[in-house]
């Protein structure tokens, strides 16, 4: 595979997961022309602990066209692009790299709402891969949601499922890796806390919606509640904590809610036996933790927990306007971004949408 974007904070993180991975080799990295041309030791301002992987450290970043990419792969275009562009560029580099024949996992906004394109969080909405069906060649976009979209939708799926969600409230605390490199200027962010990041607000409110949308006649038909989002960015360095009100049919308890939480069995593991199909090498067996403890999640306690993939629930108590209230924490550049994205990457190898081009389960 190519990473795209692969000297950024997301692209780091896809470098690191990919270390050893069993099912996948990078052979090409990508940025922009400020990088291409420079061995990616040397490009990366490597933000995370520890070394650059050794398997990638040598190879030289080029851009993130199909000829540049085909030619650092030794000749042909990699099957599978991971993408984490800025989103300013990502929209024409992502489909010409569809067009040219690749499949293409992106962490960016640009296609996310496309009617065409599956917005997927493996656990909950596999089924919308199906979007992809009857297209011509071996290439498509599969993209990955907003890094807040994903813990809430991953908190918000068991409920749907069992009691149907009637409108959500939420309110976000966002840490700073989610504004890419650079990021957010030290004197702006220390003692401080900034009520807005620009359109994360909407994307909260329609990503959640196609994400638990029904797939019906080729299209995604959205959930039919309301979202209301307000959110902001605080001093931690990784890890997306969100309060979390939810109205919902039925009116379960909050030991109800915890229970369906808690016991929510990734459809991504083989079976409890070791029978039906191996699990996906990224996929924790229960991907949320209930949290009892009065005053967790708490970002730099929990985020890491199954390894960044593990969304975690506390706080979940009855609420004077909606059903239930909670507190959710996701790391937001592994589950809401590189780990996701990997993820939906070896759901598509399982189900064998690299096939055309030749690479199969
Ligand atoms: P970032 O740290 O700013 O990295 C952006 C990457 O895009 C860098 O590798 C950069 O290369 C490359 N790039 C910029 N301009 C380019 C150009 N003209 N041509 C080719 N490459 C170019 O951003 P990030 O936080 O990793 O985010 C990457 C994407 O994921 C964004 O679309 C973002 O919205 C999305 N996302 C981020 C998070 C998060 O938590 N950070 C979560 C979910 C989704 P250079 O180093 O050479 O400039």
């Amino acid at each position: 595979m190519a990473i795209l974007g692969a000297t950024g904070t997301v692209g780091q993180r896809m470098v690191q997961l990919l270390d050893g991975h069993p099912w996948f080799s990078v052979v090409a990295l990508a940025a922009s022309p400020r990088s291409a041309g420079r061995g990616y030791r040397e490009a990366a301002a490597w933000t995370l602990g520890g070394e650059v992987p050794e398997a990638v450290a040598g190879l030289t970043v080029v851009t993130p066209d199909p000829d540049a990419l085909a030619r650092a792969a030794g000749g042909t275009l990699p099957p599978l692009v991971l993408s984490a562009l800025d989103a300013s560029v990502a929209g024409p580099v992502e489909s010409e790299l569809a067009a040219a024949g690749a499949l293409v996992v992106s962490n960016a906004r640009s296609h996310r709402m496309d009617p065409s394109v599956p917005l997927v969080v493996p656990e909950v909405n596999p089924q919308h891969l199906a979007l992809l069906d009857g297209r011509p060649g071996p290439g498509g976009i599969i993209t990955n949601p907003n890094c807040s979209t994903i813990g809430l939708v991953l908190a918000l799926a068991p409920l749907h499922r069992r009691w149907g969600v009637e409108s959500v409230h939420v309110a976000t605390l966002q840490a700073l890796s989610g504004a890419g490199l650079p990021g957010v200027p030290a004197m702006e962010i220390m003692d401080n806390v900034i009520p807005f990041i620009g359109g994360e607000e909407e994307k909260l409110e329609t990503e959640t919606l196609k994400i638990l949308g029904e797939l019906s006649g080729g299209g995604i038909v959205p959930a039919p509640f309301r979202i209301s989002a307000q959110c902001s960015r605080v001093p931690v360095t990784d890890g997306h904590l969100e309060f979390v009100s939810v109205g919902l049919a039925g009116d379960p308890t909050p030991q109800e809610v915890a229970r369906e939480l808690a016991g929510f069995r990734s459809p991504l593991v083989g079976g409890a036996d070791g029978e039906g199909e191996p699990g996906l090498p990224s996929a924790p067996e229960y991907p949320i933790r209930v949290l009892e403890a009065s005053d967790a999640p708490q970002p730099r306690k929990h985020r890491d927990l199954g390894g960044g993939m593990t969304v975690s629930v506390g706080r979940i108590r009855p609420c004077p306007l909606l059903t239930v209230r909670m507190a959710v924490l996701s790391h937001n550049t592994v589950r809401g971004a590189a780990g996701g994205a990997l993820l939906c990457a070896e759901l598509a190898l399982r189900e064998g949408r690299l096939a055309g081009a030749g690479v199969e389960a």
